[in-house]
């Protein structure tokens, strides 16, 4: 199995290094025969190649088993014109990698008890880079004036909205679909009506429906209540940041993208560029998205090893993060991104 390392920007790299440690213990010890081909993308392509995405990356990623894909800084990209293409809408429109699956769940101890996921459509909503065929959703008609288009599909919320409840029905049976279709009354509300179409072929799992501002205020207030939480693309985005800091960290927060044949790991938090090369990343995110895809390739391809290597890298960050002097300095702990990854793959 090989899979492809796009270590990315800021802390990218030292991020997918402590990741690679723990996935090489991994294929170690459930002898998956994992290699790895690594490639550059972002600014350190930009100044290769004159361009964040060199050609020939997405195809790449299409003929391999899997995606580590490191965080991006794309504030500090040029236009697109010049060479700055987000790497990350790219994967998700290019490669259909339309679920963005981000849990939050509480572990050793940190933040507020709870076990929720968050199932965020990721092609399409708000986001101008993709949701036009040509062009960009956001524009200025004269000086001033800034508009901004956002793209809603029946055809995305129904496949976003069977993956939740599939999920849904694997754990708590309880889909909350989060919408604000008060206001959006044309988007949102073929949002809500393509999950409530969904939901008549899952009789075993309820849905309830909550608009995003109380939302918000809920998650607060009760995070333990909720099982799988569905949304398009910017609400789920802002609401899974503040479900994983209310679990314990950011730095904790698993994440992938799921596409039906391909799937790409990926961490919640970005490319933390006030802490790059300091060796100070906590690396738990982004191991963690690793044993999410390892679980994914598992299941999809029926390969036993390669779930139960995912669930021990998951109970080793247990292990690892049960102690606060084996934890990283974001959450009070000694230890470096190096040192975090070498412990994990020691507790494999
Ligand atoms: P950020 O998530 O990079 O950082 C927010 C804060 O959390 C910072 O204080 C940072 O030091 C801290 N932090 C983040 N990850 C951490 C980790 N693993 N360990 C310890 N501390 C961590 O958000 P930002 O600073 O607003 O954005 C920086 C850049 O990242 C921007 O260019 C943004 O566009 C990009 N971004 C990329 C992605 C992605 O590639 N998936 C996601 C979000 C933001």
């Amino acid at each position: 199995m090989k899979l492809l390392i796009l270590p990315g920007d800021g802390i990218g790299p030292e991020i997918t290094a402590a990741t690679l440690r723990v996935l090489e213990a991994a294929s170690a010890r459930f002898d998956l025969g994992l290699s790895f081909e690594s490639r550059e993308i972002g600014l350190a392509a930009l100044k290769e190649h004159g361009t964040t995405l060199p050609d020939g990356i997405l195809e790449r990623a299409r003929e391999l088993d899997g995606v580590i894909l490191g965080p991006l800084d794309q504030l500090r990209y040029p236009p697109a014109d010049k060479g700055g293409l987000n790497p990350s809408a790219m994967f998700r429109v290019k490669l259909d990698l339309y679920a963005n699956v981000r849990p939050a769940r509480s572990r050793a101890g940190l933040g507020r008890p709870m076990d929720l996921v968050i199932m965020r459509e990721c092609t399409e909503g708000f986001y101008p880079d993709r949701n036009m065929h040509q062009g960009s959703g956001e524009f200025m008609p004269v000086p001033g004036v800034a508009l901004s288009v956002r793209k809603i599909t029946a055809h995305a919320c129904e496949r976003i909205a069977r993956r939740a409840f599939e999920l849904s029905g694997k754990r708590k049976k309880l889909v909350t679909a989060v919408h604000k279709a008060n206001v959006f009354r044309v988007t949102d509300g073929l949002y809500l009506d393509s999950v409530r179409a969904v939901a008549r072929e899952f009789a075993d799992v309820k849905l309830e429906e909550e608009i995003v501002d109380a939302m918000a205020a809920k998650l607060v207030r009760h995070p333990e209540r909720y099982d799988v939480v569905l949304a398009t693309n910017m609400y789920a985005d802002i609401l899974s940041d503040l479900a994983s800091e209310l679990s314990g960290s950011l730095g904790l927060a698993g994440s992938i993208l799921a596409g039906e044949a391909l799937c790409a790991a990926q961490a919640q938090h970005g490319s933390a560029p006030d802490i790059a090369g300091k060796d100070k990343a906590n690396p738990t995110s982004l191991i963690l998205s690793a044993a999410m895809l390892l679980e994914w390739i598992g299941e999809k391809r029926k390969l036993a090893a390669c779930g139960e290597a995912g669930q021990a890298i998951d109970r080793a960050v247990d292990k690892v993060l049960a102690k606060r002097e084996t934890r990283t300095a974001d959450l009070g702990g000694k230890l470096g991104t190096r040192a975090f990854g070498e412990a994990v793959a020691a507790a494999l």
